[in-house]
């Protein structure tokens, strides 16, 4: 007997429909033999409902205050679920992050698992329940109700499983694997059978939703047991490990979309200090007053510097990932311009190059740098393949 940490996602739990096949897919876990600890996300769409509720009150919501309203979508789910479990006849139970004792520090809206005190859990697992818990949400060691950023019920999932010493952790989403790239934006794409922790965490790191980038880290600290599932479909999906059997030459394309240019009149010195305190700037370039910053900080930063902004614009970075990627920025680079693809920048580190481009060229430029670098069933010999952010 195994004890299993599954999770599912927005998708896999959209409707009463899909979390009732969810419930079967659990019951059928439970009947192989094992233990079965739950982490679920809020309903597809909840969380952005929420954050919309929310900027309808006030631009900036106060992050205590926003972090009490987006926990409350997860808190339905799990319900819903253990509902849904009960009514087939199956013992289940639904806790909250706080009553699953998931500390986590004070950071309102990216918050990190600290500790899990796993005794409720494991009391309740032992009388044979199914242990649903909400996924996204944590406290601090004041008692408020913080959350993981998101995407964060990925990391809930793995903190458990790493808790609880859980022999696998089941990431159930709504695609069956891990592929070289973005299967709804890139054509082609290949799903991994394996891939390290490594080039997981830069996948993810450079825009792979798939995984939480801190879910990742935190299984590769943790040795966890880690795969991706389809919750729709039966399959062996991906596996997150040490070191995979395939694995060499280019492993994906990620794509990270939510990213804006803003061009001022100038900065003062006091001005740029502040952004870099304040704000995530992921590029300055001081001598042609541009910042990139993520779209999330946008409202924030409009407030402060409104009356300095002189335009706006949208752009992606596309990462490939894998081996030997340094080697390949001029080509990259020049596969693109020759498919008239302007590039804002491009930056490599260990076995990552990123381009960034303007939003408007991103399924073109993708589709580029995965058809010519990344591995895929029909230029496996190349060994190359792509990630898109
Ligand atoms: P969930 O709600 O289950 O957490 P997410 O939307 O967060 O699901 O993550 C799944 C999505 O991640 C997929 O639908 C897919 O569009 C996206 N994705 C991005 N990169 C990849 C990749 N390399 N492999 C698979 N899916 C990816
Ligand atoms: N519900 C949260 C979100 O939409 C957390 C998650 O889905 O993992 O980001
Ligand atoms: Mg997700």
């Amino acid at each position: 007997m195994a004890l299993i940490v599954q999770k599912y996602g927005g998708t896999s739990v959209g409707s009463v429909e899909r979390i009732q096949s969810v419930s079967e897919r659990i019951i059928s876990t439970q009947q192989q033999g094992h233990d079965v600890v739950v982490a679920v996300s809020a309903m597809a769409g909840e969380t952005n409902r929420l954050m919309n509720l929310a900027n309808q009150m006030s631009e900036v919501p106060e992050p205590r205050e926003l972090d009490m309203l987006l926990s409350a979508g997860e808190q339905v789910s799990i319900a819903l679920l253990a509902l849904s479990l009960n009514q087939k006849g199956i013992k289940a139970i639904s806790l909250t992050a706080d009553q699953a004792g998931i500390y986590t520090n004070n950071r309102f809206n990216d918050a990190t698992i600290e500790h899990i005190e796993t005794d409720l859990i494991t009391q309740w697992v032992d009388k044979g329940y199914i242990v649903i818990v909400a996924g996204f949400q944590g406290r601090d060691k004041n008692g408020n109700i913080t959350t993981l950023g998101r995407g964060g019920s990925d990391t809930t999932a793995v903190a458990l499983a790493a808790a609880l010493n859980a022999d696998e952790c089941q990431i159930f989403t709504d695609v069956d694997g891990v592929y070289s790239s973005d299967p709804r934006f890139v054509p082609n794409t290949r799903r991994l059978k394996e891939i390290s922790f490594s080039d997981m965490h830069l996948l993810a790191k450079s825009g792979a939703k798939v995984l939480q980038e801190h879910s990742v880290a935190h299984a590769w600290n943790s040795s966890v047991t880690l795969r991706v599932l389809s919750s729709f479909d039966d399959g062996e999906g991906t596996l997150i490990c040490e070191q995979p059997v395939e694995g060499k030459g280019v492993i994906g394309l990620a794509l990270k979309q939510d990213l804006l240019l803003i061009e001022c009149n100038g900065f003062l010195e006091e001005e740029l200090t502040e952004l870099r305190k304040q704000y995530r700037v992921l590029i300055e370039r001081c001598d042609c007053f541009q910042i990139v910053v993520p779209k999330a900080a946008f409202l924030q930063l409009k407030l402060a510097f409104s009356t300095k902004i002189r335009n706006i614009s949208s752009l992606s970075i596309l990462t490939l990932v894998g081996d030997k990627v340094e080697g390949m920025a001029d080509s990259a680079c020049n596969q693109l311009m020759a498919n008239c693809v302007d590039i804002y920048q491009h930056s490599i580190e260990p076995k990552s190059l990123s381009v960034i481009v303007n939003q408007a060229d991103l399924e073109r430029a993708a589709d580029i740098l995965h058809k010519t670098f990344v591995i895929t069933e029909q230029s496996q010999d190349n060994n190359l393949m792509i990630a898109v952010s």
